[in-house]
């Protein structure tokens, strides 16, 4: 057993099984304070390291919407989870050309892990930046404009299964030194399922899309999310554990593989709640194409990494978008009208 396993056995040995959020919330945060997991080297690879042309298309729907908004300044920009810090490098390069963008801005990034953000550290080394760890602490000055890729995958989801006419919560326990998934009672109030079915929930991804959306509601702005996932409905098992660019046993050399959950885009919708508007959730691969990723690609010779970014076979469905934004009237780029 490693060090995290062994403190997980004392921890259910002592107090019972643990709910799979604080075991996904415990593994991921082991998982991404060690290393930098990305790359072929690494365990996976996102859309920012595939190609630039993903922040840059995400620069420009932002550059848009700035313009129209009447070019604010100062504006707040914000990435949440930016693993190497290429996205936000991408995102700001293209905006370079917008007159006074740069000037407007004010970068801040929430990440976790004290290794990733010297990585992004070393790749934004030109802008004025701040860290912080959660989005409560991070200013409010002007409208924001905020994105996160791959991130919401990563907080933590409670499982609950039907069994026996009544739902129970998934959990983890130990048997000597294996861990396993068992089942508890719970009162949870749920949509009836069928036997066995599995019903996910993420309170944590919920609360900071519906932070997110207050502070779109007082100051304005943009955001956007995009990740993998589903449209609506919590039902299905999909936490999975990746290492070396292969899905493994969750259970098995706990925070030593990438740990995250799909993302329920229509509980998502429902957390930004009714007085935001909510654009999408949409495939990837139309938005990265209603923004003009063809041309780019042309121009760069990148015919392969559009394909993988936008084809259905690969990123293009799986991978959706969602924006939330102060005004229905600002016809974000890349949504359709
Ligand atoms: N957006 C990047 C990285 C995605 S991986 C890309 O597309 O390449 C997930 C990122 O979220 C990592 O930077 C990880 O350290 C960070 N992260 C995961 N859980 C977090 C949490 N609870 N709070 C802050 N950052 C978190």
């Amino acid at each position: 057993m490693n060090k995290l396993e062994t403190r997980l056995k004392t921890l259910i040995t002592e107090n019972g099984p643990i709910d799979i959020g604080t075991f996904m919330n415990l593994a991921i945060g082991h998982y991404y304070s060690t290393r930098d997991p990305f790359g072929a080297r690494g365990d996976f690879t996102t859309a920012p390291e595939i190609s630039q042309m993903f922040g840059e298309m995400i620069g420009v729907c932002f550059a848009d919407a700035w313009l129209k908004m009447g070019s604010p300044a100062p504006i707040t920009l914000v990435e949440a989870g930016p693993g190497r810090g290429t996205l936000m490098a991408d995102i700001l390069r293209a905006m370079k050309s917008v007159p006074g963008f740069h000037d407007a801005v004010q970068i801040h990034l929430i990440e976790m892990s004290p290794v990733l953000k010297e990585r992004q550290k070393e790749t934004l080394k030109d802008y004025l930046v701040s860290w912080h760890e959660t989005l409560d602490s991070v200013p409010q000055q002007g409208p924001l404009f905020f994105v996160a890729n791959e991130f919401l995958d990563a907080l933590p989801m409670r499982q609950f299964q039907f069994a026996q006419n009544a739902w129970h919560e998934r959990v983890v326990g130990v048997d000597g030194e294996q861990f396993f998934v068992g089942l508890i009672p719970t009162n949870h109030h749920l949509p009836a399922g069928n036997d066995n079915v599995v019903f996910e929930t993420a309170p944590l991804r919920d609360q900071f899309v519906a932070d997110l959306a207050d502070r779109i509601l007082q100051a304005d702005g943009v955001a956007l999310f995009i990740d993998y996932g589903h449209d609506q409905s919590g039902f299905g098992d999909t936490l999975q554990a990746v290492k070396d660019h292969k899905f493994t046993d969750a259970l098995r050399d706990v925070g030593e593989a990438d740990l995250t959950s799909h993302v329920d885009f229509g509980a998502v919708k429902r957390a930004a709640g009714d007085n935001v508007v909510v654009l999408g959730p949409m495939g990837q691969g139309d938005f990265l194409k209603n923004m003009g990723i063809e041309i780019r690609a042309a121009k760069l010779g990148q015919q392969a990494e559009m394909e993988r970014l936008t084809s259905s076979k690969q990123m293009g469905d799986l991978f959706r978008v969602i924006a939330l934004c102060h005004d229905e009237n600002l016809e974000l780029a890349g949504f359709p009208k």
